[in-house]
């Protein structure tokens, strides 16, 4: 196990991973993508309703272990990275809402991944008008009290957010 850098030893909340996992199909490359089952049914029904009006979702991301986001900072670590640049757009291993399976990052058509700029596409205008009608939620807006960069494509299932 990584140790991690001093400003993230007491950094809360942490995450355990997801124990029941349901496929949602292929994410946007292509890749089997993964929610818990409850996200994986909000998820599918929030894609269906976007997609009858006019509004492509796609999924850049969805359930990530622990022992994978492991993976991914050690191999950045090995390539030179400082920590201070990896944890500005990977969480330390623990610490990242996907390994509950309850978080999704969406993506759409003509915008690169992962991007600021996701705010502006019809998609995202789409998404802070209806997804909280299925139980999603932005978990980083601007100036969020995480100290996590603002993600306008990443949107966590929260039980009890749906509304009748
Ligand atoms: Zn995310």
């Amino acid at each position: 196990m990584l140790e991690p850098p001093p400003q993230y030893r007491n950094r809360p909340p942490r995450f355990t991973d997801a124990t029941v996992l349901t496929s949602i199909g292929p994410d946007r490359l292509g890749r089997e993508a993964w929610l818990e089952p409850n996200t994986a049914r909000a998820w599918q029904s929030m894609q269906a309703t976007a997609t009858a009006s006019g509004v492509t979702l796609w999924v850049a991301s969805a359930f990530r272990s622990i022992a994978r986001q492991e993976e991914i900072v050690t191999a950045k670590l090995r390539r030179g990275l400082t920590w201070e640049q990896i944890l500005a757009v990977s969480a330390y291993p623990g610490f990242s809402e996907h390994h509950t399976g309850t978080a999704i990052d969406l993506t759409t058509p003509d915008c690169p991944d992962l991007v600021e700029k996701f705010e502006t596409t019809a998609a995202f205008r789409w998404l802070t008008r209806h997804a909280s009608g299925f139980g999603f939620a932005l978990s980083y807006p601007r100036g969020n009290p995480h100290g996590v960069v603002y993600e306008p494509w990443h949107w966590r299932w929260h039980d009890g957010l749906r509304q009748p």
